[in-house]
């Protein structure tokens, strides 16, 4: 069989690493003149800084990217360390404790600075239990056989008997159910900006999900229920480039081919097939499948022409949420970070309106950094980020596509300096002691990933909406990343390419 896979993002690398170890040939696209798309480590002057993902949920040994990992034999290249971050809201922050104070320090906490939310926030965490349970539950069940996997079909039937009153909830309903403070309902909320999604628009259930208290503490044992583990959070050491060089590494090791600079401009139909490619110089190239990653209308409406698709599979297309994008300044700077920030990662938010602050950025009003922005310094956990006596730093925020006023060419600088303005809050001096700085817009992060609005997450979590199912309506053409139906995120992501791959090898007849 001949696969060509359309971008060369850390899914189109999984499903090409998977197709090209069971021995069938591979051709990899990617239309930027680097590969790796978000998950690429940009490298300048000695520096390193991931473009996209940070702390990664799920690539610990027998979790679902570690897995991915261990399959393809990258487990031993790919080294990742388990690591936590702080939270700094505008009245009180979180920072693991010096010593460990169990896996409720931060409901405690809360306790303390809000004793009249006691109560709200004992059933919070009992809610917050009950989902880490069923999610665990959930992975459990997805790899079992036969009696073993009904059985812990049942016990999720079960657990989930006592939320599934929640279950049409949105985020901001369940906040108000267990709340009456602003503060805390943002303490949960607060991170669905980093989807750029209203917490009315978020679902309830998913609130534990993505509020994970192993983030902000490593020492939390992953097993605290007989339910199953709950998944560590870990940085690529070195960065996430190193997963994308040991994946592109195995990928021709086996003689697949990856092609950078290559833009594919349409799809090829014969019959209402999928036939193989025809990239933007003009030549053409055969296949047997074409799986795509990118965006969702770039690939439907651009590439295969929605003329070829039946008219609901168009609106599906047409109906895919979409994120904002992020402004992002990577520094090189040569002083000592650690006194001004406890951990690699800190998330700050200025504001507890997160409804409000969310709500702007989708229409287009940036806030200059004054809502949040977070600061990232890799060179903390992998010093080879930066040479020796400097940090590699990253500082980015949420921001839309297109500015309200003005354009992201025009104002690039001056918003700039304006998001290190506010970073200067936390670590004075930053731009006076950078030595190298490199700035991200969202345009910049549009030519990057080839998507018209870039989306930062891809298909933006909102109730009641869906990615594109990896099996789309035209036979031989598959779809995969951060718009399909895996959501986005790394670790989705490479489960979605890699289930994708296996039902690839299923149809042709081929074991992986
Ligand atoms: C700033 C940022 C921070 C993030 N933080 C986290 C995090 O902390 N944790 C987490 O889990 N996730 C995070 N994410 C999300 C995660 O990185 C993405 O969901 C995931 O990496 C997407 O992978 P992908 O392969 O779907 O897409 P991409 O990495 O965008 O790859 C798609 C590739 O396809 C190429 N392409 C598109 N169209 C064409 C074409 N026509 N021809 C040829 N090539 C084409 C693009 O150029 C691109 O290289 C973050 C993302 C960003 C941007």
């Amino acid at each position: 069989m001949k696969a060509i896979v359309i971008g060369s993002g850390i899914s189109g690398l999984t499903a090409a690493a998977y197709l090209v170890r069971a021995g069938h040939s591979v051709i990899v696209y990617e239309q930027y003149e680097e590969i790796g798309g978000v998950t690429a480590t940009l490298r300048r002057d000695g520096f390193g800084w991931d473009l996209g993902p940070l702390l990664l949920e799920g690539f610990g040994p027998g979790e679902p990217a570690g897995e991915i990992l261990a399959e393809l034999g990258l487990d031993d290249r790919v080294r990742t360390v388990p690591d936590d971050r702080g939270a700094v809201f505008p009245d009180f922050s979180f920072w693991k404790p010096a010593e460990y104070a169990g896996p409720y320090w931060r409901r405690e906490h809360l306790k303390r600075l809000f004793p009249e939310e006691g109560e709200g926030l004992d059933r919070y965490y009992r809610f917050y239990d009950r989902m880490m349970d069923l999610m665990a539950l959930a992975r459990r069940a997805e790899r079992a056989r036969g009696l073993r996997a009904l059985l812990l079909k049942a016990w999720m039937f079960l657990l989930f008997q006592r939320v599934r009153g929640l279950a049409d909830w949105n985020a901001e309903q369940l906040m108000r159910h267990f709340f009456r403070r602003p503060e805390i309902r943002a303490v949960y909320t607060a991170i669905l900006a980093d989807f750029v999604v209203r917490p009315s628009q978020f679902p309830a259930l998913a609130i534990p999900a993505v509020n994970s208290e192993i983030a902000f503490d490593r020492r939390i044992p992953l097993r605290t229920s007989r339910a199953g583990p709950r998944l560590s959070f870990r940085y690529i050491l070195g960065g996430c480039g190193r997963m994308v060089e040991a994946m592109a590494e195995l990928i021709r090791s086996c003689g697949g081919q990856i092609w950078a600079g290559a833009p594919v401009a349409r799809i090829l139909l014969e019959n209402g097939r999928a036939a193989g490619v025809a990239l933007a110089d003009g030549h053409q190239e055969r296949a047997d499948v074409v799986i795509a990653s990118g965006g969702a209308r770039e690939t439907f409406f651009g590439l295969v022409g929605r003329q070829h698709l039946p008219a609901d599979f168009a609106a599906r297309v047409e109906d895919v949420p979409l994120e904002e994008s992020v402004l992002m300044v990577h520094l090189g700077v040569d002083f000592d970070l650690t006194p001004y920030q406890l951990s690699a990662l800190c998330y700050y938010y200025n504001t507890y309106d997160v409804e409000g602050a969310v709500g702007r950025c989708q229409r287009g009003e940036y806030h200059e950094g004054r809502d949040g922005f977070l600061i990232y310094i890799p060179s903390l956990h992998s010093p080879e980020l930066a040479p020796p006596g400097h940090h590699a730093v990253t500082v980015y925020t949420i921001a839309p596509n297109w500015l309200s006023e003005g354009t992201w060419a025009d104002r690039r600088e001056e918003l700039a300096e304006k998001l290190l303005a506010e970073a200067e809050r936390v670590i004075p001096g930053l731009r006076a002691r950078a030595r190298v700085r490199v700035v991200f817009t969202p345009e910049d992060f549009r030519r990057r990933t080839h998507q018209e609005h870039h989306s930062f997450g891809g298909c933006a979590p909102v109730m009641g909406k869906a990615g594109i199912p990896h099996r789309t309506p035209i036979p031989g053409l598959w779809f995969i990343g951060s718009q399909s139906q895996s959501g986005g995120g790394v670790t989705n992501v490479m489960t979605g390419a890699s289930r994708t791959a296996q039902m690839i090898l299923r149809a042709s007849g081929m074991r992986s």
